[in-house]
């Protein structure tokens, strides 16, 4: 599950925004920086992370194995 983004490293490109196929990550304009909106719907895909060109996003792999419904 996505853990964090680093404000001092997003530079608000969106990228991240585009590539989440959920409705993880909202872009904040206003801000011009990215913010996790709906961290329940993330699935732990690794998109967002490898797709941000600054390195801001970390995504934990050991929570997904936790969320893990049996
Ligand atoms: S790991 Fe995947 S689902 Fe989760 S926020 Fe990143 S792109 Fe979206
Ligand atoms: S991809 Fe990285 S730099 Fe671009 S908006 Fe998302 S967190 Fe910020």
């Amino acid at each position: 599950m996505i853990e964090s983004i680093n404000e001092e490293l997003c530079t608000g490109c969106g990228s991240c925004d585009l590539c989440c196929p959920m409705d993880v990550i909202y872009l904040n304009e206003e801000k011009e920086k990215a913010e996790i909106r709906y961290l329940e719907e993330c699935m732990t895909c690794f998109n967002c992370e490898l797709e941000c060109p600054t390195e801001a996003i970390y995504v934990d792999p050991i929570k997904a194995e936790k969320l893990q419904p049996w």
